[in-house]
């Protein structure tokens, strides 16, 4: 194992060697009496279903269109891509790459690391790389801004609801969907994977 097995209190810097918990148990500084670290319970089946399901929300909602927009007899619907070239032709290029990073490409590449991650670890094995990978992940949470984008639709909703008819469709619940997904999953703690595979062979 390459990674340092150390944890180190938060209030007195104290610095200990990680030793395995059973069912429940906390670990505790010697010094100071606060908690280093808790017995957590693994679930990475859970893990890896939330992580395919959102998969399954991605491509919906990237591929279907997000909403109809209907104003004086006129109706047009676009899914996401549709709306980020239009931005860049209508000279709103940068929110366009805005949201083509944070809610394409973040979230498309996290759930595909994610995915590579867990799937070896749900038999039992260390994916390569599994360092470099790990670090970027925690890297890119801050990134995938699905919910963000989310909020924008709604807010568009209810804004434009005075002048047009805006009907959401298939691909807004896919955001929507995915939004939850994503939620779920970057809720676990990174470190549980950390042990999982710590307990595995290289
Ligand atoms: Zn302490």
């Amino acid at each position: 194992m390459a990674e340092a097995r150390l944890v180190i209190c938060k209030f007195c810097d104290c610095v200990y060697q990680r030793a395995p918990l059973g069912a429940r148990e906390i670990a505790r500084c010697s010094q100071c009496g606060a908690e280093l670290y808790h017995w957590r319970r693994i679930d990475i089946d859970a893990m890896l279903a939330l992580n395919i399901a959102a998969l399954f929300a991605f491509v919906i909602a990237n591929l279907f269109p997000i909403a109809i927009v209907q104003s004086q007899g006129r109706a047009s619907e676009s899914n996401l891509w549709q709306a980020i070239i239009a931005s860049f032709s209508e000279g709103a290029a940068p929110i366009g790459a805005l949201a083509a990073m944070t809610v394409f490409f973040f979230p498309l590449l996290q759930l595909c690391l994610f995915f590579y991650v867990l799937a070896p670890l749900r038999s039992a094995r260390r994916p390569r790389a599994f360092v470099a990978v790990m670090h970027a992940l925690r890297q890119m949470q801050p990134w995938a801004m699905v919910e963000v984008f989310m909020l924008g639709v709604l807010v568009a909703v209810v804004k434009l609801g005075d002048v047009a008819s805006v009907t959401p469709l298939t691909g807004a619940y896919g955001f929507a969907a995915l939004t939850l997904l994503l939620t779920l999953l970057n809720s676990y703690d990174l470190r549980e994977l950390w042990d999982r595979a710590s307990a595995l062979p290289a």
